[in-house]
């Protein structure tokens, strides 16, 4: 059993690197794959240790990226060289975008009456200071009952303290992706074209044109007969298959690293194999 989609507490996830890499050998992962958003900061503190415990530890990315005017998750994975120099420092530029849209966060949650701070809220983050930082902070001081609800008074796309932020479009993530050795992967499916199966069909057509080598067709939040979907365009454009359980530690607490919800989830080795292959 593996585990390629993982999140450290350098983006949005509480477990740090190494509270992580020793969560994974106490489940029995074969491999595991670090996807912070947006940095390889929890993957470069992750790998030593890694090292030391004999497992085996993938780099990976989560890139939040513009298709058909909706936000899309997309996953890279680079199992055989280490990214770019060149792909660091592009997501240092995409970390600066994220500092930008925190402070008119800020400003659009204190003029609907709230009191908080930039300070409070960056205290919560290491690397990157994200929407899940600012709900617990809303929840640590009375304005929610937990992360979920702060997200559909306040943070939620439909929610009124909501400030959009300047993504990239997917065709160039996935060209970055690709230029510096790596697999992009589209993440969890289930939250593309409001899950119309027809219209993420052609979309996923659209992403393969550009690029995109492979889907997540296991995830956590992923039920049976949408996985066989899914596995279904796989085969269609002729994808690799990744999956993985968006472990957020505390931040997703339903959420096992590994095995999913309630045991809902089992990657095998053998599409870590495909994805080697296909870096090559
Ligand atoms: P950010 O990249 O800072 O805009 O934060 C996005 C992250 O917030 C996502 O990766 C999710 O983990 C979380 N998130 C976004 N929308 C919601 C929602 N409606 N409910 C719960 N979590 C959400
Ligand atoms: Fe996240
Ligand atoms: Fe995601
Ligand atoms: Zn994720």
């Amino acid at each position: 059993m593996i585990d390629l989609h993982s999140h450290t507490d350098q983006s949005d996830g509480t477990f740090t690197p190494r509270e992580l890499v020793a969560q994974a050998k106490r489940v029995g992962l074969g491999a595991l794959a670090i996807t912070d958003h947006d940095t390889f900061a929890g993957y470069d503190a992750a790998l030593p240790l890694a090292v030391e415990a004999q497992l085996e530890l993938i780099c990976g990315i989560e890139l939040s990226t513009r298709f058909h005017g909706a936000s899309l998750h997309l996953l890279g994975y680079f199992p055989v060289a280490a990214p770019s120099r060149e792909l660091r420092v592009w997501l240092n530029e995409l970390l600066a975008t994220r500092r930008d849209r925190n402070v008119r966060l800020i400003a659009k949650l204190q003029s609907l009456g709230l009191d908080i701070t930039l300070e409070e809220v960056e205290k919560q983050g290491r690397t990157l200071t994200g929407r899940p930082h600012f709900a617990r902070v809303l929840v640590e001081k009375g304005y929610a009952n937990d992360l979920q609800h702060a997200f559909d008074e306040y943070l939620d796309e439909s929610a009124p303290g909501y400030v959009d932020r300047k993504e990239v479009p997917v065709e160039e993530a996935i060209r970055r992706v690709r230029e510096s050795g790596g697999i992009a992967s589209m993440a969890h499916p289930v939250r593309v074209a409001k899950n119309n199966w027809e219209k993420l069909g052609v979309w996923v057509g659209e992403l393969a044109g550009f690029g995109m080598q492979a889907i997540e067709v296991l995830h956590s939040d992923h039920a049976p007969e949408s996985r066989a979907y899914y596995q279904s365009l796989a085969d269609r454009y002729s994808l690799a298959v990744t999956g993985g359980s968006d472990f957020h530690g505390g931040n997703k607490p339903n959420i096992s690293l590994g095995t999913g919800i309630r045991g809902n989830l089992k990657v095998p080795y053998d599409l870590l194999e495909r994805l080697r292959v296909l870096a090559a």
